[in-house]
């Protein structure tokens, strides 16, 4: 893998990683289409870019939560379908039509604010109907369901919509066997087969996720929205590992060690000098702090390769900076850190680091922040 070793910090995106990540996500789901999540910056790992890699691979939706960061997409010149699903009063539903977004719609409010900007715009707003099956957070209840339908069935008699989506969210898909997916599967399908009874006429129904999308078939219908799998991350540690899905990790997080210095034993180390060094010893700092997203949840646990061996925060991570001890390991400044990645070198994952700072690999990579520069291999 090339290095840029002149960057203080970097995180390297591999473009080649992500692109094999979708090939094998797209042989997972043959008889689907794979919508590539790349909301929140693709987690972190840059949004245009992935986006365009993940279209090159086989991707023929993209999806982003926020309609500006569907905007966003269409202004860098991507074409083709994108979705964007997190709707409030007074987004530019309008700029949305005339961008030829799928918009979702979860709600009568949204549904009378999409049509009112189809008439300005002069032309239809494609939007999908989105169903809250049972995740207890977006989406129409089924008992609202019949109302929503039947409105936006005389918004298409009206010409102001076309409805090309019935959709859904699952809550529990990366726990095998959990009762409440084949609850919402059941959901879904009743909710989908009344819609199309009613005359709905969608282009895609979908529900899939990461986690269903690598071990739920039942639930691919005919779109599956992929977002951790295709950065090469397990949804869940308890599904497996990357590798077992043939995955590989798209973001490695490195940085050159920024200052290397002896101490003796009994030195704090730290804002709160929640490390004190038990010999002499070597201390090496990082130039990555909790505003670059490394947790500081993880002081003294988060682990990073340095001089070949995990060496583990040493007391707490500070804004911009934090400490590791080298013991009598001998790094000069310069010598690079790595924080995750792949692991092919011996370093952490993102998995690790997640262990490590009691949350998920997806906070992880979608918390390095701005000021590290994304590498492009
Ligand atoms: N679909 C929706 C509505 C989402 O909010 C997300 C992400 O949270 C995804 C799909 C992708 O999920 P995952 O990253 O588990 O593939």
């Amino acid at each position: 893998m090339s290095q840029t070793p002149r960057l203080r910090a970097r995180a390297e995106i591999d473009l080649a990683a992500l692109r094999a990540n979708v090939r094998a996500l797209r042989a997972r789901a043959p008889r689907a289409a794979l919508m590539a999540v790349v909301k929140s910056d693709a987690y972190g790992h840059g949004m245009v870019p992935c986006a365009r890699a993940a279209l090159e691979a086989g991707a023929t939706w993209l999806g982003t939560a926020t309609p500006h960061e569907a905007l966003a997409l269409r202004a860098a010149g991507i074409q083709g379908r994108v979705m964007c699903w997190l709707w409030t009063p007074g987004d530019p539903w309008r700029e949305g039509i005339e961008a030829d977004l799928d918009m979702s719609v979860s709600g009568l409010w949204a549904l009378r604010e999409v049509t009112a900007a189809a008439r300005e715009a002069g032309r239809p707003a494609r939007i999908q109907l989105k169903a809250d099956t049972g995740l207890g957070r977006n989406g129409c209840l089924p008992a609202d369901w019949p109302e929503l339908v039947a409105a936006a069935l005389a918004a298409e008699a009206a010409g102001t919509v076309k409805v090309t989506g019935l959709w859904s969210h699952l809550a529990c898909a990366d726990e095998p066997g959990h009762p409440s997916i084949a609850a919402q599967l059941d959901v879904f399908r009743e909710l989908v087969a009344y819609a199309e009874k009613a005359g709905i006429e969608p282009e895609v129904r979908h529900i899939a996720n990461s986690p269903a999308t690598l071990t739920i078939p039942e639930a691919h219908f005919d779109l599956v929205r992929t977002g951790i799998a295709m950065y090469g991350i397990s949804p869940s540690p308890e599904l497996g590992t990357p590798a077992d899905f043939g995955l590989r990790p798209v973001m490695t997080l490195a940085a050159s060690v920024a200052l290397v210095k002896q101490v003796p034993a009994g030195h704090g180390v730290s804002y709160g000098h929640q490390y004190v060094t038990a010999d002499e010893t070597t201390l090496g700092l990082i130039p990555l702090g909790y505003a670059d997203g490394v947790p500081r949840h993880a002081s003294g646990r988060g682990p990073v390769l340095v001089g070949g061996a995990w060496r583990r925060v040493a007391g707490r991570v500070a804004m911009d900076q934090f400490v590791v001890d080298l013991g009598r390991e001998r790094v000069e400044e310069g010598a690079e850190a790595l924080l995750f990645g792949p692991g092919d070198r011996g370093e952490p994952t993102a998995e690790d680091w997640a262990e490590a700072a009691d949350t998920i690999a997806y906070e992880i990579v979608t918390r390095i922040g701005t000021r590290v520069p994304r590498v492009y291999l």
